[in-house]
């Protein structure tokens, strides 16, 4: 035997564990008999294995005896189930059964070809460690040529790339999983159902106790936990724990984009005695905290929680900050399309049930600039209501109706080409009814354009009727008025009588019936006023000499205040001269009723040559800033405790207004509270 060990050391020269073997393989365990009768190639190709570093086995013979080097036992495992050391000299059928139909068509192909065989990360499940182990390999089959060159047996070289496998098809896997998610996710529109599902999923994913998304609130002092995902036997968490209690700048780490994580909270050196304190008593051995982030903004902290100590590779962070930062992108998603839903139904329902109706139309211009047609884009169930026009989305007004008013076109135009809103009151032929409309672009150069309008035909004829009784009634009361003014005047002149007070009271009697008449000369004027049948009658005249006029007449009725104008030269205007006088006379009379008694009205008179501003200054109370607009509105009196016994009805200055405006001229006033009024207007001085 010992003679046998030399010789075959002599045989067998590298040095090694399996060289060690080969060489004390017993000569009659192999078919090939004693060492010293084999093939010089076999012991070649077996010299050259044993002294490769790189995985290597030869199969020999018609039994394909097996033989390998160190780097390949090391492959094949070890343990009482290792396919080492029996393998070794033994015939590779009865050892590799498991991968035998895949591997013997290749043994063959190299032993009647003399080809080599070349392949890349092929699984061949093999037995090792006591279990099918799906073993990845690189290999080449390479024929070992006898003397006339015909292949005996084959030299393996081979590397196990099972490692690089698993790890792609883990990320295979990862990929695969995340995608099923989000399929799954897809399904859910409510978020909060989306989050449950999602935590639900992650569960069959990630082994940790307990885990969820928690929001940072108050700038970053508290976690909120509203749901969570755990373990059976593991207590759920809910509330809001404050970031202090679990870590110095734990929020802060958070927040410039890095994960926490503590893989053995009982032996972590960064934690102190009070923050791994917090950790255990909720039974928290380790954690990862991933911070997700939506449009650069922290907006939710993934966490997992594990009762025992845990240590995560490279793999496993990266595998949970995908899996949580994709969940929670699915949730966060849900949220603003359920914010948008809400908000569109919100506007939908609005638009749906309002009484104004709506709509959006589209313009088309001509080569100029004018505005030619439009479409409708938008209505609402007002619309057709209050039009009686159905079914008009898509099409032209001038499909509709051919022979619309072209204001209307070129009233809607001309907000689509300026911007600017309007808000009018028209009469429309087409569907005959009045509308108050109020027009608005939407956005820029869309040239669309929102109408929103409603039928106040109704209001318009209501108001024509008060309209027509008011200029009836005003009518019929003048003319018995005039009848008693005359006879009133007559009177006057045939009465005797020995009571020194009768011609007095004739003279009242005559000016309180003067005040009526005025009153009701007042709403015959704006009865002509609303049926737009307020007259101009233009002449020439001096204006100074009217204002002249009107004061002396006011000293002459009016004993309670001091009156005063300084008359300039003459100023022509061409306006209506009765209606200017009715204009100076209500201001006047204004200003005797809102100033005390004894005080100063002073009219001025003033032109710069192009327009005449005639002044009534008093000192009375003033008109507060917010009246000051209003006052010249129908009907609007401004409320005043020490006035209200002034008798009135607020039409006075919307008269004048109407007659000044009708005129070409301006009518205002400036007054501070408490320092009296200036009420003015002006008119263009005659060319
Ligand atoms: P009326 O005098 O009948 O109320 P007007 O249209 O003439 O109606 O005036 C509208 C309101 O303007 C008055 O109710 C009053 O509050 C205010 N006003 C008018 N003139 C003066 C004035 N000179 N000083 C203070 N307030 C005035």
């Amino acid at each position: 035997m010992s003679n046998d060990a030399n010789h075959h050391r002599q045989l067998i020269y590298a040095k090694g564990e399996m060289s060690d073997l080969i060489r004390s393989l017993d000569d009659q365990s192999t078919p090939l008999g004693p060492m010293s009768t084999w093939p010089a190639e076999l012991l070649n190709a077996l010299n050259l294995m044993l002294d490769s570093g790189f995985p290597m086995f030869i199969w020999w013979g018609p039994e394909l005896l097996q033989f390998y080097n160190d780097a390949y036992r090391v492959i094949l495992g070890s343990g009482s189930n290792s396919k080492h050391p029996d393998l070794l000299g033994g015939p590779g059928k009865d050892h590799w059964q498991e991968i035998w139909p895949n591997i013997w068509p290749l043994i063959n192909k190299v032993l009647t070809t003399g080809e080599s065989v070349y392949l890349e990360d092929q699984l061949l499940p093999i037995y090792r460690d006591g279990k099918l182990d799906e073993v990845y390999w690189t290999f080449s089959y390479n024929p070992i040529r006898n003397a006339n060159g015909k292949p005996e047996g084959i030299l393996v070289v081979c590397t196990e790339t099972t490692r690089l496998n698993r790890s792609q098809r883990e990320n295979a896997e990862q990929r695969e999983f995340l995608l099923n998610m989000s399929d799954q996710l897809r399904l859910f529109s409510d978020p909060e159902a989306m989050e449950t599902r999602a935590l639900d999923i992650i569960a069959g994913h990630l082994n940790a106790d307990r885990f969820g998304f928690a929001k940072t609130l108050i700038k970053g002092e508290f976690f909120l936990i509203e749901r969570d995902h755990h373990r059976n036997g593991v207590k759920p968490l809910k509330g809001a724990f404050p970031a202090k209690q679990f870590g110095t700048d734990i929020f802060e780490t958070l927040l410039s984009g890095q994960m926490v994580m503590y893989e053995d909270v009982r032996n972590e050196a960064r934690l102190s005695e009070q923050h791994r304190r917090s950790f255990t008593e909720l039974r928290i051995e380790a954690i990862i905290n991933i911070p997700l982030f939506k449009n650069g903004k922290l907006s939710a902290v993934f966490f997992a929680h594990y009762e025992q100590p845990h240590y995560f590779t490279i793999e496993e962070q990266v595998q949970i900050k995908q899996v949580a930062g994709l969940a929670w992108d699915a949730v966060l998603t849900a949220r603003a399309e359920q914010e948008l839903r809400l908000s569109e139904l919100r506007y939908r329902t609005l638009f749906e049930s309002i009484d104004e109706a709506f709509m959006v139309i589209e313009f088309s211009f001509s080569d100029d600039g004018t505005a030619e047609n439009y479409r409708f884009l938008v209505t609402n169930p007002a619309f057709e209501k209050q039009t009686g026009l159905k079914d008009v989305v898509g099409k032209t007004i001038l499909e509709i109706m051919p022979d619309v008013e072209p204001t209307w076109i070129r009233t809607y135009g001309q907000v689509a080409t300026t911007g600017e809103a309007l808000r009018f009151e028209e009469y429309n032929e087409g569907t005959g009814g009045w509308y108050d409309v109020y027009a608005v672009a939407v956005g820029k150069d869309t040239n669309q354009v929102v109408v929103v309008f409603h039928d106040i035909t109704q209001r318009k004829m209501e108001e024509q009727r008060k309209n027509d009784f008011l200029s009836m009634t005003s009518h019929e009361l003048k003319t018995p008025l005039t009848a008693v003014t005359g006879y009133l005047h007559i009177l006057k002149k045939r009465v005797t009588s020995d009571d020194p007070k009768v011609p007095d009271m004739f003279e009242r009697t005559i000016k309180q019936i003067g005040r009526m008449t005025g009153i009701i000369n007042g709403f015959l004027n704006i009865a002509q006023l609303e049926a737009g049948q307020l007259r101009i009658d233009r002449t020439h005249f001096d204006i100074v000499e009217l204002v002249k006029q009107a004061v002396q007449e006011a000293v002459a009725t009016v004993s309670s205040h001091h009156f005063s104008f300084e008359p300039t030269g003459p100023i022509h205007v061409s306006a209506d001269m009765e209606k200017i006088d009715q204009v100076i006379e209500n201001l006047i009379s204004n200003a005797v009723k809102y100033s005390p008694f004894g005080s100063r009205i002073q009219l001025t008179c003033w032109s710069d040559g192009s327009t005449v501003k005639i002044s009534v200054i008093d000192e009375g109370n003033g008109i507060d800033k917010a009246d000051q607009d209003l006052i010249f509105g129908r009907f609007y009196r401004a409320v005043d405790d020490q006035l209200t016994s002034a008798s009135g009805f607020g039409i006075g200055l919307y008269i004048c207004k109407e007659i000044i405006d009708r005129h070409g001229g301006q009518i205002g006033v400036d007054s501070e509270p408490g320092e009296g009024s200036t009420f003015w207007f002006t008119l263009p001085v005659a060319g």
